[in-house]
C-alpha cells in the first residue's frame, strides 16, 4: 500500500510490520481465529500492524482492545443495513489533486492512501485512493486551489496518513504553503506518530520546527494502552517542534465503549500533554458494523464522562453528516 518512492535509509520505513494473520496469533499465543475469515475481503485491506503495536498487546487475550482494532474478524463479512462504502460522503466533495473542501476556512489534503496500521474499523477502507492521492501527483493541483482560495487559513494533512510521505514530499509541500499568504495554519491528522514512534524523527522535527504556519498534530488514539514509553517520548517529540497537541478517538465496541476506559485515555492523554478533542461515532461503513455503539449508549457515556473528568478532559461527541458545513456535535 505505499508508494515505493521512500528514501531508503529512513528507520521507521524499515520498522517490522506483521501482516499475515497466523504470525500475529502465534506472536500472541492465540489458537483460533482463522476459521472464516474472509480471504478476499483481506486482499482489499489486509492485515498490518507495526511488530511495535503488537507488543503493547496482552498476550493470550482475545478481547484485547488493540488487538481488536486490527484482527480481520469473520464478522467483517456479515453485510449491515445502512452500512456503505462512502459513509460521510468524501467522496462527493473530492476535487482533483486530492483537496477536500467541506468546512469553511479548512482545506483537507489527502496527501497519503498508506497508514502504518490497518484498523478495521476505518471509514477509509473503501477509498478509491488511486484516483484521488494527492501525492501521486506532486500536490501542485492542491496548492493551486489553496493558492486561489483566500478563505483558506488552515490546511489539514490527512489519509490515510501523512506521516506515509516521505519528509522531503512532506517538506517540500509545506515550504510552498509557507509562501502562501493567507495560510496560517497546518495541521497533521496522524494515528502513525502513536503506532509507529519511530516515524517521528529528526527529518520529520526539522522541517516541523522550522516552518513559520502554526502547528497542531491530531492523533488517533482509542485505548490506553496504545501509549507506551516509545509512544509518549515520540509525543514529546512533537511537543518539542512547537506542535499543539490534540487526539481523537473512534468510539468502538468492546475496545473503548465504557467511561471507565476513555476516562483513563483522556489521563494518560493529558500525561503526555494531549487534549482530547473529538469521539466520533463509527462511521457506517461496510464490514464494520461489529464496532457500533449506538448513539443513545454513547450519549450515556458521555454523561458518565462528564461526570468524572474535568470539563477539559471531556472529548465532544461528533459524527460526520455528509453534506453538512461542520461535524454534528452530539455532546458539548
Ligand atoms: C473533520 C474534517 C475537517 C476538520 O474539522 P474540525 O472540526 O475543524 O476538526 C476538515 N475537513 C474535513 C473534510 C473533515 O472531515
Ligand atoms: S490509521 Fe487512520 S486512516 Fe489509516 S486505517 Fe487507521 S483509522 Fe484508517
Amino acid at each position: 500500500m505505499h508508494d515505493g518512492s521512500f528514501p531508503e535509509s529512513a528507520a521507521w520505513q524499515r520498522a517490522p510490520m506483521v501482516t499475515r494473520p497466523a504470525e500475529l496469533l502465534a506472536q500472541l499465543g492465540l489458537d483460533a481465529g482463522l476459521e472464516g475469515l474472509d480471504f478476499e475481503r483481506l486482499r482489499d485491506f489486509p492485515l498490518r500492524v507495526p511488530q511495535g503495536f503488537v507488543a503493547r498487546m496482552r498476550p493470550g487475550d482475545p478481547a484485547d482492545p488493540l488487538f481488536l482494532q486490527v484482527w480481520p474478524s469473520a464478522r467483517e463479512s456479515a453485510d449491515a443495513a445502512g452500512f456503505s462504502s462512502d459513509a460521510v460522503g468524501d467522496l462527493a466533495s473530492l476535487k482533483a489533486g486530492g483537496l477536500i473542501h467541506k468546512y469553511q476556512g479548512r482545506a483537507l489534503v489527502i496527501a497519503s492512501g498508506a497508514c502504518a496500521v490497518h484498523c478495521r474499523y476505518c471509514f477509509r477502507r473503501h477509498f478509491p485512493y488511486g484516483e484521488s492521492l494527492a501525492s501521486r501527483g506532486n500536490w501542485r493541483q492542491a496548492l493551486a486551489q489553496i493558492a486561489a482560495d483566500p478563505s483558506i487559513e488552515e490546511v489539514i494533512l490527512s489519509g490515510g496518513d501523512p506521516l506515509s510521505a516521505s519528509d522531503d514530499k512532506l517538506s517540500a509541500f509545506v515550504a510552498q504553503l509557507e509562501g502562501i499568504p493567507h495560510v496560517l495554519r497546518l495541521r497533521l491528522h496522524t494515528r502513525t506518530a502513536v503506532v509507529l514512534p519511530e516515524r517521528v524523527d529528526p527529518a520529520l522535527l526539522d522541517w516541523l520546527s522550522r516552518t513559520r504556519l502554526q502547528k497542531v498534530v491530531v492523533l488517533h488514539v482509542n485505548h490506553a494502552n496504545e501509549i507506551d514509553a516509545a509512544a509518549a517520548a515520540a509525543i514529546e517529540r512533537l511537543r518539542g517542534a512547537g506542535a499543539a497537541l490534540l487526539n481523537q478517538s473512534v468510539l468502538l465496541r468492546r475496545v473503548n465503549d465504557s467511561a471507565q476506559i476513555l476516562a483513563a485515555l483522556s489521563e494518560r492523554l493529558f500525561a503526555c500533554g494531549v487534549l482530547p478533542y473529538y469521539l466520533h461515532l463509527l462511521d457506517r461503513v461496510q464490514g464494520a458494523g461489529h464496532f457500533e455503539v449506538s448513539q443513545f449508549e454513547a450519549l450515556q457515556i458521555m454523561t458518565e464522562l462528564a461526570a468524572r473528568l474535568p470539563g477539559y478532559l471531556v472529548p465532544r461527541l461528533a459524527r460526520e453528516t455528509p453534506g453538512a458545513p461542520a461535524k454534528t456535535l452530539l455532546s458539548w
